[in-house]
This record gives structure tokens, C-alpha cells and sequence, in this order.
């Protein structure tokens, strides 16, 4: 797939800037010249943006930003709902009697980074009969 978006440095302002590749109009959004070099491409806006957003960073920041965007990009990409072995969730939470709370749900949900709540985790154990309610968010395990 070709790329959609187009990032240039402009020669005259020296400010990066960002185009589509569709559009007709390649001149510096900043200084309205039409001097600008191409120092990039990208399939989605999102990219063009943050290159645009280093490339117009003082260098002396610029590595901390690209740090900040690349740990922003894990975050979202973290583990998801599918990801997670539900058996490992409940071994962990459960204490020596294998008792199940709520919060010690929670925790491990948050250890792991899972993207579901640990109502919604105890809800599906319990459907799925791994869990046996025993009372006010409290489970014992099956
Ligand atoms: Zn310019």
C-alpha cells in the first residue's frame, strides 16, 4: 500500500510540516513556501503526526518524546481481553484456601494488564463454572 501521507521540512522556515498525498497543494503550512523536502512517509495520520510533532521538537527533548510516543504505542498494543489465561488469573488471586475476591482479582487483572474489569472476569468464571459464589464478592474456586 502506498503511503498516504507525506511529512516535509520546509527549506525555508525550517518547520516540519505534513500533506496528503492527494493533495495539491505541497507548500509549507507555516511560511506558505514551496521549498520543502520530503524526510518522510506514512501509511496513517497518526504517524505523520508524531514525526511532524519530533521533527519540530528541539533536539534537546526530541529523544524524550520519541520515548513518550513509543511507550504510548505499547500501551495500546498491551495485552487484550484474548490474552489472558483465565486459569492463571484465578490461581493467583485465590488465597491458600482458594478463596476468590473481588480485589484480589482486581490486582492480578492489573498485573496482567488486562483490558476487562474483574467484575466482568468473575461474571465469565463463574459462567464457566470456575468460580462458586460464595458470598458479597467473595468466590471460592471450583
Ligand atoms: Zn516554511
Amino acid at each position: 500500500m502506498e503511503p498516504r501521507w507525506i511529512v516535509f521540512l520546509c527549506g525555508s522556515c525550517k518547520a516540519a510540516y505534513g500533506k496528503s498525498r492527494s493533495s495539491k497543494d505541497m507548500r509549507c503550512t507555516h511560511c506558505n513556501h514551496a521549498d520543502g523536502v520530503i524526510i518522510s512517509r506514512h501509511q496513517n495520520a497518526e504517524d505523520a503526526r508524531n514525526a511532524i510533532t519530533i521533527a519540530n521538537t528541539p533536539p534537546e527533548i526530541k529523544s524524550d518524546l520519541e520515548k513518550w510516543i513509543k511507550n504510548s504505542e505499547s500501551r495500546n498494543s498491551s495485552v487484550k481481553i484474548t490474552n489472558i489465561d483465565g486459569n492463571q488469573v484465578l490461581t493467583q488471586s485465590a488465597d491458600e484456601d482458594g478463596i476468590v475476591s473481588l480485589e484480589s482479582i482486581e490486582i492480578t487483572l492489573l498485573e496482567m494488564r488486562a483490558e476487562i474489569g474483574a467484575d466482568e472476569f468473575a461474571e465469565q468464571a463463574s459462567a464457566a463454572g470456575e468460580l462458586l459464589r460464595i458470598g458479597n464478592n467473595l468466590w471460592r474456586l471450583v
